[in-house]
This record gives structure tokens, sequence and C-alpha cells, in this order.
């Protein structure tokens, strides 16, 4: 995995550098990426930065105000309905940080942009997939618009091998399906169910 904290403490030598950046942690369910997350701000704070984090509202699975990762890390994060809610609550900050970004709307694009263009460092993580193997709403656009991807993997629950889907377990034909360990699994391309091939509404 890339590791991006030369690229932090860059920025700590040169506080005159007001440019910011996106990042990106993708890949499917359990495949760490909430935990990155979590590595990343930590180490921001350590290095007395302010950092915000933020997830989408009707994400609260476990925990209201936290972010939870499925080994139970957790960092106080802010649930916000709107992407733009963002502009007011970053203020003066020097690193947001935003989990489950697959759920925002395609405005989060721009709020990204602008944030980072404000020289802010922009942490952002989500399902790089949906359970039919298709690019999950804003991901794709986002991934090509940061100046760095970090893609985890999880493990195969079928063969051990190192897996880049989320299996749905239950039959449900909602894109937006909340759940953990009873309604998906990670699986690998080979264990990964051709009826994910519908076609994209497009
Ligand atoms: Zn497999």
């Amino acid at each position: 995995m890339p590791n991006l904290d030369h690229i932090a403490f860059q920025s700590n030598l040169h506080p005159m550098n007001k440019g910011g950046w996106i990042e990106v942690i993708c890949g499917c369910m359990f495949s760490g990426k909430t935990e990155e997350l979590i590595r990343r701000l930590n180490r921001a704070r350590i290095a007395k930065q302010k950092v915000e984090i933020f997830k989408p509202s009707f994400d609260n699975r476990y925990h209201e105000t936290d972010i939870v990762s499925h080994n139970e890390n957790t960092i106080r994060s802010t649930p916000i309905q709107f992407a733009e809610d963002m502009y007011l609550l970053t203020g003066d900050c020097d690193v947001v940080g935003i989990d489950e970004v697959q759920f925002f709307d395609h405005q989060i694009i721009e709020v990204c942009t602008k944030l980072a263009a404000n020289g802010k460092r922009v942490i952002a993580a989500g399902l790089d997939m949906d359970y039919m193997g298709l690019p999950f709403g804003p991901m794709p656009h986002l991934m090509a618009i940061a100046e760095y991807v970090t893609k985890v993997q999880a493990i195969c629950t079928i063969c051990g091998q190192p897996a880049s889907f989320s299996y749905r377990k239950i039959e449900s034909s909602a894109t937006v399906q909340l759940g953990s360990v009873e309604t998906y699994e990670a699986r690998c391309r080979t264990h990964f169910p051709l009826q994910m091939k519908k076609s994209p509404k497009q």
C-alpha cells in the first residue's frame, strides 16, 4: 500500500504552502478503508493539525456520531445530510475526513474540489463498487480528480485470496443497503457470482 505519510510531513515543513489536495481510500466491504482513514486522521492530529470528520447522516449502523470501523477503532464524526454542509463546518481546519463518501450525491465532487482549492487536505473513504460490481455513485469521479488513490483489498471468504467485490448474501435490489457481516461478504473476482452482470442503469 502506498504510504502518504511523507506528504503530510512535507506539508508540515512548509506551512506557507497553502495548496490542498484530495486523497481517496476505496475498496470493497471489510477491506479496511475506515481503518486507513482513521489512521491518517490520527496522525494528522498528532501533528497538531485541525481535523474535521463527516459521514452521511443516514449511516447509523452502529453509532450516531462516531465513525466505527469493523475492528471498532472509533473517531468522532459529524453526520451531515448534504455535502454542502461541509462548507460551514470545516472553518479553519487543515484536514477534512469523509467516511462512506459513496453515499453522497455528485455534489460531493464540487465540495471536495473547493475544499482542496481552499488549502485543505481532503481524505475521502468509500466503496468503489456496489453489490453488482458497478462503480458506486460519485466514486469514479472522485478517484479521477484525486491526487492520491489508495485501493485496499479484503480477503475472499471462499478462497482466502485478495478480494475486491462486495457480495450481498440476501435478496434485495436496493443499491443503498446498509449492513455488515450478516449481509455482505468480501469475494474475489472468481467467487463473485455473475448475477452481478446486470447492465447498469444509464
Ligand atoms: Zn475467492
